[in-house]
């Protein structure tokens, strides 16, 4: 007789305990038929209002498998807060855009400059509200400075750079996939 992995809820161990798959783990691998529970003997048994309890966990059979905890994704807030060392030939332009960022990087702290892709003033925190805030700050800070400017309020945008929940690792903002180890990002 073949049992199919499957069909298996539990044991009988040979003093008539009964183990269910949860608990019984791998080092039950090697059982014989006569001590496998299937949900045939379920069946049965529950044709004859019965019930197979696992004698270990005291739950009824079939215990499910416990839902692997899913680990969730952390995010790791980019303020994107501009770049204001401009060059764009008006003086008084250079002047005021020059005016903002310097006030942007004096008054909110932890501000640094970001080269790559977006080069430009940048803040990063774990904190969501903190982000909101320090993005709040400096569109005040730009408004007051320079009102003429007309930048909209998106301008500074918040984005989410990854960080893998099995090795840490901080993964590109667009990845689905841990480059380090190939956790999902999602
Ligand atoms: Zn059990
Ligand atoms: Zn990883």
């Amino acid at each position: 007789m073949i049992v199919r992995r499957s069909e298996i809820v539990g044991y009988w161990d040979d003093d008539g305990t009964i183990i269910c798959t949860e608990c019984a783990g791998d080092s039950w691998d090697d059982a014989t038929v006569e001590q496998i529970i299937t949900i045939k003997h379920l069946e049965k048994a529950d044709s004859n209002d019965e019930d197979y309890y696992c004698d270990e966990c005291k739950r009824k059979l079939p215990v499910s498998p416990e839902k692997e905890e899913k680990e969730e994704v952390k995010r790791r807030w980019w303020v994107n807060l501009g770049a204001w060392d401009t060059d764009s030939g008006d003086e008084e332009t250079d002047k005021l855009s020059k005016a903002v960022g310097k006030r942007i990087e004096s008054e909110i702290e932890g501000v640094e400059y970001s080269t790559g892709d977006s080069a430009g003033l940048v803040f990063k925190t774990w904190d969501r509200a903190e982000a909101e805030a320090v993005r709040e700050k400096a569109m005040h800070i730009m408004k007051e400075v320079w009102p003429e400017c007309g930048l909209p309020e998106e301008s500074f945008d918040i984005t989410a750079q990854p960080q893998c929940p099995k090795c840490d690792a901080l993964a590109k903002f667009s990845a689905r996939f841990c480059d380090n180890c190939g956790s999902a990002l999602i």
